[in-house]
Parts: structure tokens; C-alpha cells; sequence
């Protein structure tokens, strides 16, 4: 999930929900940002889909 703003000069920035870390900032092209989006390797998303898979694994044995 990622936060997009437009600047003055029409060029983008874009934002993580997950860790609020500025991934790239004064892009040109959409495509460019999908690009940078897709590359950033978020610790906080990491570890949120690790708990919720840890969740999971818990509620799974609770039910056996
Ligand atoms: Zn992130």
C-alpha cells in the first residue's frame, strides 16, 4: 500500500503505509513509480504478514 502525492512540478512522490518511508520522491511516470513501488522490501510489512501467518498457524492448532 503505497501513498502517492503530486508536487508543483507535476512530478510524484511516493510513500509507504506500512513504515511511512519515503520510497522515491520527484518521479515523472507512473510507470516509474509501480517500478520503485515494487522494489522496496518493507521490514514492517514483513513482519506484519509474519505475525498474521503466526495467527494462523495458533488459531489452526487451537482448532485440532
Ligand atoms: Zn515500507
Amino acid at each position: 500500500m503505497y501513498s502517492r502525492t503530486q508536487n508543483e512540478n507535476g512530478t510524484y512522490n511516493t510513500r509507504c503505509l506500512y513504515c511511512f518511508m519515503t520510497i522515491a520522491s520527484a518521479v515523472e511516470t507512473d510507470r516509474e513509480l509501480a517500478r520503485l513501488e515494487a522494489r522496496h522490501i518493507c521490514p514492517e510489512r514483513a513482519l506484519a504478514e509474519l505475525l498474521a501467518m503466526e495467527i494462523a498457524i495458533e488459531s489452526r492448532k487451537q482448532a485440532s
